[in-house]
């Protein structure tokens, strides 16, 4: 047994808590917030378990690693919903559709009467989509409140200030960790949340547009989160009325009965990204002097990558083999 301290409580840091612990080790979990909340990227995501369809605009180890993604939340928070993902566009959008598929894989192509098959809400909307069956969708609150949970019935809780001897330092901090890792940069994601009960959906819904594609997720009893934008900026917590407008009109695009949504909730985070919008695992100097192991980078993939950055992790902290997301700085080569 061998005893780390792990910086941050979002969905990075509790992740390989979860699996340090799991393994047998002794965790301490420090994050000033106390726990997971609105302060953390994760809190807003939308939980979407969705390697298929990420896989449009990402590189190959988002779809390799986030297909293990399911079984990982399902063994360690449950709450997973394996409905698979419906991907629709509008007529004038129909080019959109057909690029998307281009460049997935794993899908059904629907018409008409097997849309409403599938989503009885959206029969008679759209002549075509696609449908990624073995994708999947979690609530990310709900998720981070299993991890805490059974963290804390192992005797983990999350702690306010490091201990005085931490043993391995991992720096799971997301986007404060710039201070030590001057390539992370932030890409805000603004959401919202609506509660439209004429509605119902058994499964995220992606409605693709050149410029704006979006997403709905559905929370249950007639709430949906509706996301995400993708700016390149790391104002946290900045919601505009360019993106509630494009965000508002994309959900009433997909059904009209949205207009008379109720509005639950409006939110932004930046997420951590690298320039090449991959995790990475590695070693570095924090300004206060001393060396860190750290897991950042998750970029639109937090819940889709997390487990597997973990697990990585936690087979080099045990047996010091190289992760594959493994990342040296020129000096450390
Ligand atoms: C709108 C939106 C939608 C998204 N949708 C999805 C999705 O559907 N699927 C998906 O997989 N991903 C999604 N993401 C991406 C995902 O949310 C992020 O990749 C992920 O949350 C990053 O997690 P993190 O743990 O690295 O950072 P955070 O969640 O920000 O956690 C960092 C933690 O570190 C703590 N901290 C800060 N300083 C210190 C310190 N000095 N010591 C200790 N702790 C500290 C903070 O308090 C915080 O709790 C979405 C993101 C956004 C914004």
């Amino acid at each position: 047994m061998s005893r780390a301290t792990i910086l941050g409580a979002g969905v990075m840091g509790l992740c390989v808590a979860t699996e340090l612990a799991r393994r047998g080790h002794a965790v301490t979990l420090v994050d000033p917030a106390s726990g997971p909340g609105g302060h953390g990227c994760s809190w807003w995501a939308g939980g979407m378990l969705a390697p298929f369809c990420e896989f449009e605009n990402a590189e190959e180890p988002v779809l390799r690693h986030g297909q293990a993604a399911l079984d990982w939340w399902e063994a360690n928070a449950g709450g997973v919903t394996r409905a698979g993902t419906l991907v629709v566009a509008l007529g004038r959008d129909r080019r959109e559709l057909d690029r998307f598929a281009r460049r997935t894989q794993a899908f059904d192509l629907l018409d008409p009467g097997a849309i409403g098959a599938l989503e009885p809400d959206l029969a008679g909307r759209f002549e075509r989509a696609l449908f990624f069956s073995g994708e999947a969708h979690l609530d990310p609150r709900a998720a981070l409140a299993a991890l805490v949970a059974g963290l804390a019935a192992q005797g983990i809780t999350v702690q306010p200030t490091r201990p005085a001897d931490p043993g391995q330092i991992i720096d799971c901090r997301g986007l404060a960790a710039r201070d030590m890792l001057p390539d992370l940069r932030g890409v805000r994601g603004e959401m919202l949340v609506l509660r439209c009960p004429e509605i119902s959906l058994a499964r995220p819904v992606r409605l693709l547009h050149p410029r704006v594609p979006i997403y709905l997720v559905p929370r249950g009893d007639g709430v949906f989160m509706i996301g995400a934008t993708m700016i390149e900026s790391d104002r946290r917590g900045v919601v505009t009325a360019r993106s509630v407008l494009e965000l508002v009109s994309a959900a009433f695009a997909l059904h009209p009965a949205f207009g008379e949504a109720e509005i639950l909730e409006l939110g932004a985070d930046a997420r951590p990204a690298f320039p090449d919008n991959l995790p990475r695992i590695g070693r570095a100097t924090h300004p206060d002097g001393g060396e860190r192991l750290y897991a950042n980078g998750l970029y639109r993939h937090g819940y889709l990558l997390a487990p597997a950055v973990a697990v990585q992790l936690a087979d080099h902290f045990e047996t010091g083999a190289q992760p594959e997301f493994w990342h040296e700085t020129d000096d450390q080569r």
